[in-house]
């Protein structure tokens, strides 16, 4: 199994070919989904239920040079998450491979998790009559196994490095000082939010955030939501209780019905 793990993923080197966007497709059996054309490389346009990962397209000019980057986006797998601080019943876990997973058999479907989120990525199934969050899992499975994530291992251009938090700074960092003229000097991911599982290396003159990757503070965001979350009133608690119990009561009828239809459907 992998302990702390981290992905450090270098912009410089994505050639867009989206090997690892398929990979995570076809690990995670995620389906298909109709998309359009939206006048450039992104395609499909936004993570969703069935797109855990995505290769953002950026294109612009800067003095007078044309910059093309392909930035994947995904969860950050953050080391204090907000998604987890904020869910009443528990339903994130950051565990010891750094992954941050998500356990659907505790969600009551409230998606505090979505709004609390920085880097605005989990997903729903909107579709579904008993829908549930979805998000990258950092390949929790085959991490637990000792298989490195599928996305990093389809990538032909090393842009997915893959190692321990604590190394895969320090390559980033000996990147940083040995080719000052090829990066920007700062390593997203490092210090945001108190630290992130994914760290990115953006190319010279280019900021994090015309990649569209958010600018924000190196305070944990736990830290905020548990001041704004001590003043809730413990109804509020207990309501949730109350809804996660029959949200799990609706869920286990609905099991034993479909079971029952498919011994009817066998005898
Ligand atoms: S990026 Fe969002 S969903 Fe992923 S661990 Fe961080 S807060 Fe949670
Ligand atoms: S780590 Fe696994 S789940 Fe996450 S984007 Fe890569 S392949 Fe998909
Ligand atoms: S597989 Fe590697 S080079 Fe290809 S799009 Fe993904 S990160 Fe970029």
């Amino acid at each position: 199994m992998f302990k702390n793990s981290s992905f450090l993923i270098d912009i410089t080197k994505c050639i867009g070919c989206r090997s690892c966007q398929v990979a995570c497709k076809r690990w995670n059996q995620l389906e298909a989904e109709k998309t359009h054309n939206t006048g450039g490389h992104q395609n499909p346009p936004l993570l969703s239920a069935h797109t855990w990962t995505l290769i953002r397209f950026k294109e612009f000019e800067k003095k007078e040079k044309l910059h093309w980057c392909f930035t994947k986006v995904g969860c950050m797998h953050c080391e204090q998450p907000a998604c987890a601080s904020v869910c009443p019943v528990g339903a994130f876990t950051k565990t010891e491979t750094g992954a941050v997973v998500y356990n659907d058999k505790v969600c009551i479907g409230c998606r505090y998790c979505m709004i609390a989120c920085p880097f605005r990525i989990p997903t729903y199934e909107w579709k579904k009559a008993f829908p549930f969050v979805k998000k990258c899992t950092f390949c929790f499975d085959r991490q637990t196994e000792g298989t490195r994530p599928a996305c990093a291992s389809a990538c032909p251009t090393g842009a997915i490095a893959f190692g321990t938090r604590t190394e895969m700074a320090k390559k980033a960092h000996e990147l940083l000082k040995n080719n000052p003229e090829k990066y920007n000097p700062h390593l997203y991911g490092e210090k945001e939010v108190g630290g992130t599982a994914v760290m990115y290396l953006a190319p010279k003159g280019v900021e994090f955030k015309e990649l569209g990757l958010p600018e924000l503070a190196e305070r944990p965001l736990p830290t905020w939501t548990w001041n704004a979350l001590r003043f809730v009133p413990s109804q509020i608690v207990v309501v949730s209780a109350a809804m996660a119990f029959f949200y799990w009561l609706t869920k286990r009828k609905t099991k034993k019905k479909d079971v029952n239809k498919e011994v009817r459907h066998d005898a």
